[in-house]
């Protein structure tokens, strides 16, 4: 393994950026409405995620694991056992793809460059066969990345393709990966370089309307992570007509009682529900924020729930007992995510100290909209049980 050392470029954030690709690949409005100077203060997991990419960059310029390598004094508290073990994973699967090939740590992939798209790749790898490997580290473990219709893939795969020139062979393929250790979570997808150059043919366009100051705003799911969605006029539209039921597409004809939904109508309601659901939740977000920072016209704030509450923990079990009355609960187990750290803490695998204590159960199938990306449950192959 040949490693190169290089100077990873400002991490500032790009004007589009691969991360929001499905948001502004379809809805330009979302970049020209958002405000350039819109800081992003991040959050908790947003510095958490930044501590590990800052420890992984160290450890694979300098050659070390997780366990020995040191990360900036900014990110000290975030240093935990737990962080560098999800760290030493994507360590490993670094190091099983670059082989004998180049392995370079925290590039910036100039995507589209005349239209402002680009990002910064975790680690890029130019094997000797002519496959060059993008990988990314995503250290969430809230959302689930998928490797299937990901756009923010394919432009990863866009860039690693600039990196065709070190290779000792003519590019066939970008593989792209990504690594989301803390869901257990590694999906992958091989482009062809070919596959690449179509994409890029049919789509430039919306890359370079989204660079334009294009205010077409077209809502959809990609509004949840929009920067302007509480006051959008159009997502606002779309989804109180979603609400009323005014579907925009014709429904076929009813032929029972015209008083009620048809089974497609239903259907298209329940499918609406949870972007109506995230909808009506970023309009009290939006709203609560104004009227924290000025009075709005037309809401007030009351005062909370009032609930009692125990103030002196130590008084209350002193006059508890006084009167026979036992204050505490039974102990009960506790749940598996603080029994696996505890077990991990003794260095022992939970599943191992638990034997058949511990088993996998499947809860009740969920019915969700077709176009989830879960692959549906076999009718042939699912009992009557699954469904009780
Ligand atoms: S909220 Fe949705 S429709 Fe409105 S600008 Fe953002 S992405 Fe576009």
């Amino acid at each position: 393994m040949s490693e190169v050392e290089t100077t990873s470029e400002d991490r500032g954030h790009a004007k589009l950026s691969p991360s929001s690709s499905d948001r502004w690949l379809e809805c330009p409005a979302s970049i020209t409405r958002t405000p350039a100077n819109l800081e992003d203060e991040g959050n908790d997991a947003a510095h958490e995620g930044s501590a590990a990419h800052d420890l992984a960059e160290y450890c694979l310029k300098n050659a070390v694991d997780a366990v020995a390598g040191k990360m900036k004094d900014e990110f000290v508290k975030w240093d935990t056992p737990e962080l560098r073990d999800f760290v030493q994973i994507y360590l490993d699967y670094v190091r099983r793809l670059v082989g004998d090939g180049d392995l370079f740590v925290e590039q910036t992939l100039h995507i589209f460059k005349r239209h402002d798209v680009w990002g910064t790749a975790d680690a890029v790898i130019v094997t000797k066969d002519g496959t060059i490997h993008v990988v990314d580290l995503k250290f969430g473990r809230g959302i689930l990345v998928e490797a299937e219709d990901n756009t923010q893939l394919t432009l990863y795969g866009i860039g690693g393709l600039a990196f065709d020139w070190l290779c000792r062979v003519p590019v066939h393929t970008v593989h792209v990966h990504i690594v989301q250790p803390r869901r257990g979570n590694y999906p992958s997808q091989a482009y062809p370089v070919e596959q690449l150059v179509q994409w890029i043919k049919d789509n430039e366009h919306k890359v370079a309307r989204a660079n334009s100051g294009s205010n077409e705003a077209h809502p959809g799911v990609h509004c949840r992570w929009c920067p302007v969605k509480g006051p959008c006029k159009e997502r606002a539209e779309a989804n109180l007509a979603m609400a009323s039921f005014d579907f925009a597409a014709p429904v076929p004809a009813c032929t029972g009682d015209k008083s009620e939904l048809t089974e497609e109508e239903l259907v298209k309601v329940f499918v609406a529900l949870p972007q109506i659901r995230q909808y009506l939740d970023d309009v009290e977000a939006e709203v609560s924020k104004r009227a924290h920072d000025h009075e709005v016209k037309g809401v007030k704030w009351i005062p909370g729930r009032t609930v009692r509450k125990i103030v002196d923990e130590a008084k209350a079990i002193v006059a508890l007992e006084a009167v026979g009355i036992k204050p505490y609960a039974e102990p009960s187990l506790l749940g598996i995510t603080e029994l696996e750290k505890r077990a991990k803490a003794l260095k022992l695998k939970l599943d191992t100290v638990m034997g058949e204590a511990l088993a996998k159960v499947t809860s009740k199938p969920v019915l969700v909209a077709e176009s989830h990306p879960t692959p549906a449950l076999n009718p042939a192959t699912s009992t009557a049980a699954d469904f009780s």
